[in-house]
């Protein structure tokens, strides 16, 4: 800011002069115009000059202006009326065309008092000024000149060093991302289009960093609303603006992995669908990722292990991707791919295969070798979507597909698959009307002591005949209850179906010990807490034993969460209820491990049954052995499931397997014919 150039007042001292003709123009000129002949004095002036300088007309022409003038360059006097008052006025001197000499007066008292004031309130300011963080800004609109207190040189690293008095200091160091928006912001406030500045933006350090700042100021403008002067503050908020970005990196990124996380892959996913809904001839795909089996590598290796696996994973994955690419974590063991800008499908399902080939690479964890497989998922935007949801539903519905089919594999969404979805669907919708409309029913296959060859229980086998689609297979909508909770209030019914059945068998049997009742048991509900409770109650509501129930549970639910399983595993056996495995063999646990568990028996899986008789010796058979034999060792009674055949059941019988149950003996029956089974007694 410039000062007012001395303190000393110009005396307008009068002098003899003949006055040349004057243009008419200045007459209607509103800026202050003197015109002054070769001698300095004024041969002519405007209305407006007069005005300004508090003289008549004619007693100022001929005057001599004891006024240094200095080339061109306007200078600031404190001009003395004939009424006494004081002005400040800017004069500029101008030469026209014909070499005559102007001077161009502006009342610049206003300005020059807010200025005055301001520097004052700088003044009584600077203490804060200077201890404050804020750096203060001025700029005269008017004169365009730029002050910048010695905060705000601070703040960008150039306390000392002279800045010019222009607002380029500040506006040349913002980021060039930001400087557009800056300048934007700055004209609608002196425009009047916003109340006040406040902005955030990155400036340049003199060390050549970036720093976030927050710009606010106000302009105080004349009576006719123009703007005279922008003043404000500037803060650093790159404290803030770290915490900010880290607050949203969380949000957006995976904190284990530090891939983009789910919102941030449906933010891109939306982005594709733009562009394809734009460009016909742009494809993309999502490659939907499910690690197989690695709840078991988890449970059994740790936590710690499972992350740093994960870790790995997602290393290898962004390695295997091209650049415009991008994965992410969708959560546990799931991640997603956005393959960009693919000619079409046979492109997507080769960086599948790829992808997979990466993955199947053992993995170092501690010294130790661990090797992983993963069921891949894909969908196209050939399909026409419309929403990221649907991608994402559809690549999953196909990585479901692919799992089905065998692990490690990969399968395209079609139209077939969607088909299937919708009549999941149907069945999750159906199956929640089921039991209250009497559509399920409970049949029992025995299980048969190989000992005495002799029916020593039955397992109870939920049926469910549907309205229209007929009978529909537990394989198929067991999963769709358990996905879905359903299977909770189902798998209720079913135990007090099967409790009042054995009840009604022993009194027609005048028995209490006819048999054992075995019922499945899913993970969802071992997973609740007052099992044992609800168990208690049908118990003593049909009069059944503990000892005479026994549950089916599979590996994996009791490795779903290990710890709370074993709690009501121990609740269970309070109840007397026998317990056994079901499936076993088919999981990663091994024997030793489920010692830690309260069981009483092991169903051997069907699948090591299957090839038994069936030519010679093969490696299931000789497994089904030795399952038997070590069952045996640690005091389990051991159940061979699917015998199907003479040749089964004799292997079975020479292995000293406890129970056996099969097709051979016979398939689940409703509960008057296995009754009869149990009275007519045959033996095998
Ligand atoms: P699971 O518990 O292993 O039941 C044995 C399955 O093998 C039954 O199939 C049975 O019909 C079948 N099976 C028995 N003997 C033979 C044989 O000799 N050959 C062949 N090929 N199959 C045989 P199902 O009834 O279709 O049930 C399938 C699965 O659905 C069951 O496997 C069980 O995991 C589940 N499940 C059935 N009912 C219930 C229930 O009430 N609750 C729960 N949570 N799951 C159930
Ligand atoms: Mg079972
Ligand atoms: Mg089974």
């Amino acid at each position: 800011m410039s000062s007012v150039q001395g303190e000393r007042d110009y005396e307008l001292t009068p002098q003899r002069a003949e006055f040349p003709r004057v243009d008419p123009w200045i007459e209607r000129e509103s800026d202050a115009l003197l015109l002054l002949d070769d001698a300095g004095r004024v041969a002519a002036l405007n209305p407006s000059a007069a005005r300004l300088l508090g003289r008549r007309r004619e007693e100022l022409l001929g005057q001599v202006l004891g006024i240094p003038l200095q080339g061109a360059s306007a200078v600031e006097l404190v001009v003395r009326r004939a009424d006494g008052s004081r002005t400040t006025v800017e004069m500029r001197s101008l030469c026209d065309d014909g070499g005559r000499r102007w001077l161009r007066l502006r009342d610049v008292s206003t300005l020059v008092s807010t200025r005055d004031e301001l520097e004052e309130a700088r003044e009584r300011n600077s203490l804060v000024e200077g201890s404050s963080n804020d750096g203060i800004w001025v700029w005269d609109l008017k004169s365009d000149r730029a002050h910048f207190s010695a905060r705000w040189r601070e703040l960008i690293g150039q306390p000392t060093e002279g800045l010019d008095d222009s607002i380029a200091e500040w506006l040349d160091r913002v980021h060039p991302e930001d400087r557009e928006r800056v300048q934007q912001e700055l004209r609608a406030h002196i425009d009047g289009r916003s109340p006040r500045l406040e902005c955030e933006h990155r400036l340049r350090h003199h060390s050549g960093t970036w720093r976030w700042m927050l710009a606010r100021g106000a302009v105080s403008r004349a009576s006719d609303g123009a703007a005279r002067l922008f003043a404000g503050s500037l803060t650093d908020i790159s404290h803030r603006k770290a915490a900010e970005d880290q607050l949203a990196h969380r949000s957006f990124y995976d904190a284990l992995t530090e891939l983009p996380n789910r919102a941030l892959f449906h933010d891109r996913l939306r982005h594709a669908l733009r562009r394809a809904s734009r460009r016909s001839d742009y494809v993309f795909a999502v490659l939907f990722l499910d690690l197989d089996r690695f709840k078991v590598i988890n449970d059994s290796l740790g936590h710690f292990a499972g992350d740093r696996l994960l870790v790995m994973i997602a290393r290898r994955l962004e390695l295997s991707l091209r650049p415009g690419d991008s994965v992410a974590r969708l959560g546990g063991d799931e991640f997603a791919i956005l393959l960009d800008d693919i000619r079409d499908a046979s492109d997507a399902v080769k960086v599948a295969e790829r992808v997979q080939t990466e993955l199947a690479a053992p993995f170092n964890i501690g010294g130790q070798e661990l090797f992983v497989s993963s069921s891949i998922g894909i969908a196209t935007s050939l399909s026409g979507y419309q929403r990221p949801e649907d991608v994402l539903r559809d690549a999953d519905t196909a990585m479901y597909r692919a799992k089905g089919s065998g692990r490690a594999r990969h399968a395209l969404f079609d139209t077939a698959m969607h088909a299937h979805a919708v009549q999941q669907l149907e069945i999750e919708r159906d199956l929640r009307r089921a039991v209250e409309r009497h559509e399920m029913r409970v049949h029992y296959q025995p299980i048969v002591s190989l000992a005495s060859g002799r029916i020593s229980g039955f397992e109870a086998l939920v049926r469910w005949t549907h309205p229209e689609r007929g009978p529909i297979s537990p394989a198929q909508f067991i999963p769709i209850a358990e996905e879905t909770g359903l299977i909770v209030p189902l798998g209720r019914w079913v135990l007090r179906q099967a409790c009042m059945e054995l009840a009604a068998w022993q009194r027609r049997l005048g028995n209490p010990r006819a048999c054992t009742m075995s019922v499945n048991l899913s993970s969802k509900q071992l997973n609740q807490p007052d099992l044992a409770h609800q168990i208690a109650q049908i118990l003593v509501e049909t009069g059944i034993a503990g000892e005479e129930l026994q549950l089916e549970i599979t590996e994996s639910a009791i490795l779903e969460h290990p710890d709370a399983a074993k709690t009501i595993l121990l609740k269970l056996k309070e109840l007397g209820l026998k317990l056994s495995i079901d499936d076993f063999g088919t999981g990663y646990s091994s024997l030793a491990y489920l010692q830690r568990f309260p069981i009483d028996s092991l169903k051997i899986d069907r699948s090591f049954v299957q090839h038994v008789g069936r030519g010679a010796e093969n490696d299931d058979a000789r497994i089904a052995r030795t399952i038997v034999m070590i069952g045996r060792n640690l005091g389990k009674s051991v159940v061979a499931e699917g015998i199907e055949t003479e040749a089964q059941l004799a292997l079975m019988r020479s292995v000293e397997c406890d129970h056996a149950q099969g097709y051979l003996f016979s398939k689940a029956v409703d509960g008057d014919r296995a009754l009869a089974l149990l009275t007519s007694g045959p033996t095998w």
